[in-house]
């Protein structure tokens, strides 16, 4: 069974503490991604659950098994690492056949698992060859390879794309995506891009200085986050936030005294407190909140509009073209549900 319990991990080095206490249920089968800014301990986690690192306080439990003390071979688990960690003089079949070369299978059988993962890959004509032979996109499918070849309970993905151009990781970003489909085991996987890890999990857990912020199905982070880094962390473009005042349950004041009609009251009745709008909820209305356009940028499906409101720049993203010009006056609209309320905060600095 491949299910993982993390069950109030810590993790220490020396006598700095990057993981206070972090607890997560995952189940046989799911797609769970860590996310988070770079430092928030979502590595180090993954580490200690492929057995690279001590575990300093806590219990991790594979299957049914606690395998704090459990040597990382007999862990059950694959890891694919950013580096892709392929060797470089062995070809393709080799590198992929080495663990179970290790763990003494059969030359029939390692021949028949390589080859049925290099069909699953596409990685058939490139068996003979050496990685430097291969592009990033072919190693990092070797990498792949390898660890499926071992079918193990649990992979273990540490940004696997980080590497990769831009448009060749969202093509491998698809290709992880259908091999989870189709093979339906349990995988953990680490990155500091919240698209990757939205458009791939069942699960997202973000990560924020060595707590978890929140965990849930991709769309209830975008739609219900639980907190100002969480609505700040997922969505691109991010968030826009106002800080201020409610004068009354639907007038906003701002420091510079520009006050916003909210379409609903805080359903926390705060006194001061903190709003926000995704860019896509913008609407441009002949009447509501007052901005001016500074930038323009279409891109043939949608339009984004840097505009000034009260002092700031605000991000507005609209569905199809528009004709407005930089300088213009603009009013903008937002429908009820879809605005955010927290406490007042400082934004967070995201990564
Ligand atoms: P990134 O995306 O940059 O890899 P991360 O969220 O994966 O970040 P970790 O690599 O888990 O973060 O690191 C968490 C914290 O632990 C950081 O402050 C880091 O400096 C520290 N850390 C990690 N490994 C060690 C180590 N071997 N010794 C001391 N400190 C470490």
């Amino acid at each position: 069974m491949g299910t993982v319990q993390i069950r109030d991990v810590r993790k220490s080095f020396g006598t700095f503490e990057v993981l206070h206490g972090v607890s997560i249920d995952i189940e046989d089968g799911e797609f769970v991604a860590l996310v988070g800014p770079s430092g928030c301990g979502k590595s180090t986690l993954l580490r200690m659950i492929a057995g690279l690192e001590d575990i300093t306080a806590g219990e991790i439990v594979i299957g049914d098994r606690v395998v704090n003390d459990v040597a990382p071979k007999d862990r059950d688990i694959a890891m694919v690492f950013q580096n892709y960690a392929l060797y470089p003089h062995k070809n393709v079949r080799d590198n992929m056949g080495f663990a179970l070369r290790q763990r003494r299978v059969s030359k029939r059988e390692i021949t028949e698992r390589v080859e049925e993962a290099a069909r699953i890959l596409g990685l058939e004509p490139l068996l003979d060859r050496k990685p430097r032979q291969l592009s990033g996109g072919q190693r990092q499918r070797v990498a792949m390879g390898r660890a499926i070849v071992r079918n193990p309970n649990v992979f273990l993905f540490d940004e696997p794309l980080s590497n990769l151009d831009a448009k060749l990781r969202v093509q491998m970003r698809s290709e992880i995506k259908e091999l989870h489909q189709r093979l339906k085991t349990t995988t953990i996987y680490v990155t500091h891009d919240q698209i990757e890890a939205m458009t791939l999990a069942d699960r997202v857990v973000v990560m924020n200085g060595g707590v978890i912020e929140q965990v849930g199905a991709p769309l209830d982070l975008y739609d219900r986050p639980a907190s100002l880094f969480v609505a700040a962390f997922i969505g691109s473009p991010p968030m826009n936030f106002f800080e201020g005042d409610f004068v009354d349950p639907t007038t906003f004041a701002l420091a510079d005294g520009t006050r916003l009609k909210l379409p609903v009251p805080d359903p926390k009745g705060r006194r001061h407190g903190t709003i926000g709008v995704r860019p896509e909820h913008f609407t441009l209305e002949q009447s509501g909140w007052p901005a001016t356009v500074s930038v323009v940028e279409p891109t043939g499906s949608e339009t984004q509009i840097t505009a000034r409101l009260a002092g700031r720049s605000i991000r507005v993203l609209i569905r199809g073209r528009t004709a407005t010009r930089p300088g213009e006056a603009i009013h903008l609209g937002v429908e009820p549900e879809l605005i955010h309320f927290f406490d007042a905060a400082p934004v967070p600095a995201l990564a």
